[in-house]
Order: structure tokens, then C-alpha cells, then sequence
């Protein structure tokens, strides 16, 4: 019997964390039977990398400006975003408006003022998904009950809520209007029992799977405070790691690996048509 596959619906891989070994990483995700990444971009200036990286390594890509670099965008960038999205239209790679969406944890991003930014770019990162009939990730931070506000007054094709760290309700929420919930790293940590109990409840045709890489290490990357005061780096988390996150989630529900691996993926492509 062949390996059970995945996609790992958000990677970035542009990161400057993997200057230097990309094409390691690269190859150990392959190795891992990690078959797809999605490598969402982050800002105008790593639209062309996000794309050039996804065709060079058989990835996909989205394209967008995340809610942490809105208070140095400008409308240009949204006209830039549209213009991209125009020009690739036919590009089978590009699967989603994203990373979009709202911060409420950064105390910067949360003054009135660069909360109303962070709107303004949400609100009109929807319209152009709309248009372009494109599905969007979403960077979810305490911002779940106005991120479901906007998708209310702005209808999208549906996409993935990454990083899903919300209540059963918001969940189903998202779930209502088309989404797919995104999980990672932040499952494989004993502690976190609610995140848990919720990825073991939803039903498997809402889950989606993530690594976020390099940032969400799972338990077994991850070091503690004593260890970082002690010259050790954070650990860096990379696609390869999905297998194992998922068989933390595959135990959680009493499914075998195979059978989540088969579900995600299949969700995947439901969230993200064009993933091949
Ligand atoms: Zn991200």
C-alpha cells in the first residue's frame, strides 16, 4: 500500500528562514509526501517571489496583503493586487486571495486608526476575491466575529480560515459560509485542550491541514524560554512536519492516518479549486 499524501494548505516559503536550504526543505516535503504547498504571499513586494517559487518547486501560491503589513500599504497596493490577479488569471497555480484578513492581538494593528486600515484592506481585499471568483485564506487572530461580518456583507467563493483557534460556534460560522478550518502545529501541544477538542469534533469535511512554516512549530520543534535563554533558536517548522501533526490529529478523532490524509486533501481542493 502507498504512503498516505497531503497538502499543506498554508507554507510560507519565501521566508528569509529558508534562504539557506530551500531546496533541502523542498526536498525532504517531497520525501514526506507532502505533494503540495500553498505559499500565500504577504505583501506586493513577495507577489512575484511567492509565484516564481511555487512554479519552480510545483507549489501553489496565493497572492494578497496580510493584516501586519497594512499600515505600510497604500491604494496602490490594492491596485497592484488587481493588476496581478488580472494578469495570472489563467495561471492553474494561483488558487487564492491571500493572506487577507485582521488583527486583533498586535497592540500596534489595534489603535482605532490602524484598526480601520486593517478593515479598509480586508473590505477591499473581499471585493477584488469576488470579482476574480477567487476563494481567500484568512489570518485569523482574535478577529473571528468581524472577519465573519465582512464575508457576510461581502459573498466569496469560500477559502480557509488558517490557524483556527475560535469557539464551535465561529467555527460553524465559517463552515456556513463555504470554509475550511486550517490546523497545525498548535494541535500537537498537550495544553491545548480546547483547540483539540474542537479539531476532534468539527466534522472531517471542514479540516483542512497546515504547518504555517517557518512559524507554529509543533511541540517537538519547539523551545522553551530557558532553552532560547541558553543560546538555543526557536524551532523552525517546515511542511516535512504535517505528517506527524496529522497523525496527533488522525489519534485525536480514532481515524486511521490514512483516512484524514485522504479527507484533507480532498477538502483542500474543495476550498481551493484549482489545487490540481
Ligand atoms: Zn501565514
Amino acid at each position: 500500500m502507498s504512503r498516505p499524501c497531503f497538502i499543506d494548505t498554508h507554507a510560507h516559503l519565501d521566508a528569509g528562514e529558508f534562504d539557506g536550504d530551500r531546496a533541502r526543505v523542498h526536498q525532504r516535503t517531497r520525501a514526506a509526501c507532502v505533494d503540495t504547498c500553498v505559499i500565500p504571499a504577504v505583501h506586493t513586494a513577495n507577489f512575484e517571489t511567492v509565484r516564481l517559487l511555487a512554479h519552480t518547486q510545483q507549489d501553489a501560491y496565493a497572492l494578497g496583503i496580510h493584516p501586519l503589513y497594512t499600515p505600510q500599504a497604500s491604494e496602490a497596493d490594492l491596485m497592484q493586487l488587481d493588476a496581478a490577479l488580472h494578469t495570472h488569471r489563467h495561471d492553474p497555480r494561483l488558487v487564492a486571495v491571500g493572506e487577507i484578513g485582521l488583527d486583533g492581538f498586535v497592540p500596534a494593528l489595534n489603535t482605532p486608526q490602524a484598526l480601520a486600515k486593517q478593515q479598509l484592506f480586508y473590505t477591499a481585499q473581499l471585493k477584488l476575491a469576488q470579482q476574480h471568483q477567487l476563494p481567500v485564506i484568512l489570518h485569523v487572530r482574535r478577529s473571528a466575529d468581524l472577519l465573519l461580518k465582512g464575508l457576510r456583507e461581502t459573498r466569496v467563493v469560500g477559502g480557509i480560515a488558517h490557524a483556527f483557534n475560535g469557539s464551535m460556534q465561529q467555527a460553524q460560522a465559517f463552515i456556513a459560509l463555504g470554509f475550511k478550518l486550517g490546523f497545525g502545529g498548535a494541535l500537537t501541544y498537550d495544553r491545548a485542550l480546547q483547540l483539540r477538542r474542537l479539531a476532534a469534533e468539527l466534522p472531517l469535511s471542514a479540516i483542512v491541514l497546515e504547518t504555517d512554516a517557518p512559524d507554529i512549530p509543533p511541540h517537538w520543534l519547539y523551545a522553551t524560554a530557558e532553552q532560547r535563554a541558553a543560546g538555543q533558536p526557536q524551532g523552525r517548522n517546515e511542511p516535512a512536519e504535517l505528517p506527524r501533526m496529522a497523525q496527533v490529529l488522525a489519534d485525536l478523532r480514532g481515524i486511521s492516518l490514512e483516512a484524514l490524509a485522504a479527507a484533507t486533501t480532498a477538502n483542500a481542493r474543495e476550498a481551493l479549486p484549482r489545487l490540481q
